[in-house]
């Protein structure tokens, strides 16, 4: 049976016609998620930044904006990651200090 196994890993995408969950088998990506080879299992994302400046040109809410503004738009986004990892490290560093003292 092609990727109709009882024991997989399901995909995790919800199909498009039918509005039913997709039924392949799937890959655990890096981000947690389970996608099948159709829905972008293998796919690492683009890597260019013309090409996610391409990829989100495909979506409704970037369609009327030009390349700058989209490129703004990744570049505050990348600045928020990092600004993320800075506050995750941080508060992870505050709970050892925490659980040093109580302990
Ligand atoms: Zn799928």
């Amino acid at each position: 049976m092609a990727g109709r196994h009882k024991y997989r890993l399901k995909c995790q995408t919800i199909n498009k016609q039918n509005k039913l969950p997709c039924k392949a088998k799937g890959i655990l990506m890096k981000n947690g998620k389970i996608r099948c080879r159709i829905h972008g299992g293998f796919s690492s994302g683009a890597k260019t930044l013309e090409g996610k400046i391409k990829s989100l040109k495909n979506l409704r809410q970037f369609k009327n904006l030009n390349d700058e503004e989209i490129r703004t738009h990744i570049t505050n986004k990348q600045r928020h990651r990092e600004n993320a990892d800075e506050r995750n490290a941080f508060n992870a560093n505050m709970r050892k200090v925490w659980f040093s003292k109580s302990f």
